[in-house]
């Protein structure tokens, strides 16, 4: 069992402040997690019995951020950095399955660690007292299982969005839920329909990205079809297909969507969804990017070329995305030819052409023919018809469109 937090030393000043002021402080939730699990810890909660008030008397010298003071939640910039102090507290009420009535603030640590969602978020650490674990998450660590603290069924009627951190913390940390919160979770799952449609994609996306996904969508499809109806369409074998792609694929949420939404074959539905998800306009225009460009050959340089012309997302993300699809292709290969391509400055886009708008314009070409005339030279070059020289390409533009 691990004994000693490396902690980071304004962490450690701002627990031992609040100590020298009389009130209990401990890291809480994700940093201890990540900790004893050995993942990156990316930042460290605190929480304590001092109420926001204390809270900002004790660090009056300190730039003070009052944004969750409602919440009970002081954010302290030490020097530049953010830390996060909530009082202890507790919660009641949630009529509406997503946020508490009533929050009172308790000075029982104990009482705080009761609010928790699952086990593992709900272990403390004081650098002198070690781990405070009221509800056996350290164990459920070591069996790497999501339970849920107390009552699941109450847990999730309290909250609907813990139904989804519970399937997100499963798909990252590759954890199996708790056979009672599992069943739970799945009984709520329509009271999902209380969480907003941000909230709910901003979990699911993380899920998607994460690196137990295919297992978890295996395991949980009904949330799955939950959110996106759309998915009930597919026979079993597209399923099995689909789930197949995804565990040849990284760990992207975009090239996982992409794989998802394959599997409709319909743009304009496809991006309805995302629509629907409230997706920003910029991944909708890389997912759609993704999908109209699902089926272009890449046998040769001339049918790189072209692809790189094609795609608005990192080459290696489209890579990533038609690999998974297709078994048959060869990333070494499909690396190789793209690197000999940049290397070898291939002209694969307008920029790159030897010729400019004004050479068009010299041609008495106007408006819509300019374009038209562009790509021909473009897709001439890309094709290997004629060299990327400016001679050439005017020839090329005389013959076309020559006096
Ligand atoms: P990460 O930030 O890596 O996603 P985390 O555990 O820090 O994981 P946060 O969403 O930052 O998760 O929440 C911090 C802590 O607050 C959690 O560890 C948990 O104890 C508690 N918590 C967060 N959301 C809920 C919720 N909906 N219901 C109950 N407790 C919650
Ligand atoms: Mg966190």
């Amino acid at each position: 069992m691990k004994k000693n937090m490396p902690l980071p030393a304004y962490v450690k000043s701002t627990i031992r402040s609040l100590n020298d002021a009389g009130y209990e402080a401990y890291v809480v939730g994700g940093a201890v997690r990540s900790w004893l699990l050995g993942t990156e810890v990316h930042d460290h909660d605190i929480t304590t019995n001092a109420t926001p008030e204390e809270i900002k008397a004790v660090f009056k010298d300190k730039k003070i951020i009052e944004t969750g003071i409602k919440h009970g939640t002081v954010t302290i910039l030490d020097r530049k950095n953010p830390i996060e102090i909530t009082t202890y507290r507790i919660e009641t009420g949630y009529t509406d399955h997503r946020h508490p009535d009533q929050v009172s603030y308790t000075r029982s640590l104990e009482e705080d660690c009761a609010r928790r969602d699952f086990t593992i978020n709900a272990l403390c650490y004081h650098p002198k007292e070690g781990i405070r674990d009221f509800y056996g998450g350290v164990q459920d660590l070591q069996n790497f299982v999501i339970r849920c603290v107390g009552d699941p069924s109450k847990r999730f009627e309290e909250d609907a969005l813990r139904i989804l951190r519970a399937i997100r913390f499963a798909a990252q940390l590759g954890f199996e839920i708790e056979e009672n919160t599992r069943q739970a979770l799945l009984e709520r799952m329509a009271t999902l329909h209380y969480v907003s449609q941000e909230r709910i994609t901003s979990e699911l996306i993380k899920t998607i990205g994460a690196p137990y996904f295919k297992s978890i969508l295996k395991e949980y499809r009904p949330i799955f079809t939950l959110l996106i109806p759309e998915l009930q369409e597919f026979s079993e074998s597209k399923w099995e297909g689909i789930l197949m792609n995804i565990s040849r694929s990284p760990s992207d949420a975009e090239v996982r969507m992409a794989l998802l939404l394959d599997g409709l074959n319909d743009a304009a539905r496809s991006d309805e969804i995302l629509r629907r998800l409230k997706y920003s306009n910029n991944e909708r225009y890389i997912l759609a990017n993704l999908l109209e460009n699902k089926n272009l050959p890449l046998e040769s340089r001339i049918d790189m070329r072209k692809a790189m012309y094609h795609l608005h997302v990192p080459v290696s993300q489209y890579f990533d995305f038609r690999c998974a699809r297709d078994t048959r292709l060869s990333r070494t290969e499909l690396d190789a030819t793209h690197q000999k391509i940049l290397a070898d400055k291939d002209c694969y886009s307008f920029k790159q052409l030897e010729v400019t708008g004004k050479d068009f314009k010299a041609m008495n070409l106007k408006g819509p023919q300019i374009s038209a005339a562009m790509n021909a030279c473009l897709m001439a070059v890309i094709e290997e018809r004629i060299p990327n020289s400016k001679e050439a390409i005017l020839e090329y533009l005389k013959e076309m469109y020559g006096e």
